[in-house]
């Protein structure tokens, strides 16, 4: 089954999701807490439209395969097609703003990395990308006062905002472009803020997005 993108009005977008495009060490001090270099070019990798679920849903992870580390993300989602263009452009073509967990199975993530593998089993499996419902853009935003947090059970753990990231959305979205062709339907995942962690089985997760988004879900047990 196909997962399609939802407007936080409830109304569905028209085109199912495509793939998930994620950047890597977007913010300086969570690149710092994991003690990676601070990238030159943002680190693209994706995730398959498979790893979509809803936030909406009690999250389930594969926790039998080793720790499980939540990144909390801003997600775009995209609503043109872009191929190679500036960030006017590129910025122009997002039509709703969510939030996103990046589910990373850590262990198995760090044993790839040591044997220079690609890592994608850590980051793309089935789940690994619980999406919010997107509210919509109408023109291009602030997006330097854009603020998202996540709180778990009731404790501020993550916050992260449009004005602390390496690869600015616009910069970000046209360097993307140059790689892999955005088509309506695409997400865009901006990047983790420090705080990562593992995730607590049977907490409750609540997320808040400047604009009024707000989303709770739980950990399945
Ligand atoms: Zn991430």
């Amino acid at each position: 089954m196909r997962f399609v993108p939802r407007f936080n009005d409830g109304q569905e977008y028209s085109e199912a999701l495509g793939k998930i495009v994620c950047v890597g060490r977007n913010y300086s001090d969570h690149a710092k807490e994991l003690n990676n270099p601070v990238p030159r070019e943002p680190l693209l990798f994706i995730k398959p439209s498979t790893s979509a679920v809803s936030l909406d849903a009690p999250i389930e992870a594969p926790f039998s395969r080793g720790d499980v580390h939540f990144e909390t993300e801003l997600a775009l989602l995209i609503g043109k097609t872009l191929s190679g263009v500036d960030e006017d452009e590129a910025q122009r073509a997002v039509i709703g703003i969510g939030v996103a967990l990046d589910l990373t199975l850590r262990d198995v993530q760090s044993r790839l990395k040591e044997n220079g593998h690609p890592w994608e089993i850590a980051k793309g499996f089935d789940g690994s990308c619980p999406l919010s419902s997107f509210l919509r853009v109408d023109r291009v935003p602030n997006w330097n006062a854009l603020a998202f947090c996540l709180t778990i059970d009731g404790e501020l753990r993550q916050q992260g905002e449009g004005s602390e990231m390496l690869f600015p959305v616009p910069t970000l979205l046209s360097e993307i472009s140059r790689h892999f062709t955005l088509l309506p339907g695409d997400v865009v995942l901006t990047g983790t803020p420090a705080g990562v962690g593992l995730l607590p089985r049977g907490a409750t997760l609540e997320f808040s997005l400047t604009g009024g988004l707000e989303v709770a879900t739980t950990v399945v047990e």
